[in-house]
């Protein structure tokens, strides 16, 4: 949905700690059971300009409704290929787009390598560079450096309708909701 702290010129407010990149908030989280297929596997949504390489298509397997604007979190990590680039800020740590697991790569503008556990620390949405026990040999870009860290996690997907059932030799098989990347959605 979109969050209430647009006002009537539709613009957001720079203060709200509501709404994600997308200027949307989300209610009522619950899990639900589906089938998801790589886009690849729909060239008929990809020809008619749907969806786009990299999507996601997603057939619930149950009573659940996905409908445009929902917000889908797989249970699964995966490569968040493009990665995060960030710039090193004042506070301990930055703030990543997705829930991260592992970390694949972290490097700066200047050429420099941190290491995971030595360097910094993944933890939920953040990567953190100062924390009590870090080793001695830690380092860590200085505040204002542009760095960019990839890594599995739990990424994020928007729903957009698909509005046809999906027949298959007389059966339906359910319905199919195309799903985007978060972070190529933007407000
Ligand atoms: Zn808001």
């Amino acid at each position: 949905m979109r969050c209430f702290c647009r006002d009537q010129h539709g613009h957001l407010d720079p203060n709200c700690r509501e709404h994600d990149l997308t200027g949307n908030i989300y209610r009522e989280e619950h899990e639900i059971e589906a089938l998801v297929t790589a886009v690849n596997q729909h060239k008929d949504l990809i020809e008619t300009g749907i969806a786009f390489p990299g999507d996601a298509v997603l057939s619930p397997l149950t009573e659940d409704v996905v409908s445009t604007g929902d917000k889908i979190i797989f249970t699964w990590p995966l490569p968040h290929g493009e990665g995060d680039a960030l710039r090193r800020s004042y506070d301990d740590g930055d703030t990543l787009f997705y829930e991260a697991t592992r970390a694949i790569y972290c490097g700066d503008q200047d050429g420099n390598k941190y290491r995971q556990g030595i360097d910094f620390l993944l933890r939920e949405k953040r990567i953190v560079w100062q924390w009590p026990q870090k080793p001695l040999e830690g380092t860590a870009p200085a505040t204002g450096t542009r760095y960019v860290v990839k890594y599995k996690g739990f990424i994020e997907w928007v729903a957009f309708d698909v509005p046809m059932e999906r027949i298959s030799h007389g059966n339906d098989i359910g319905s199919r909701v195309v799903l985007r990347k978060l972070h190529l959605v933007r407000a």
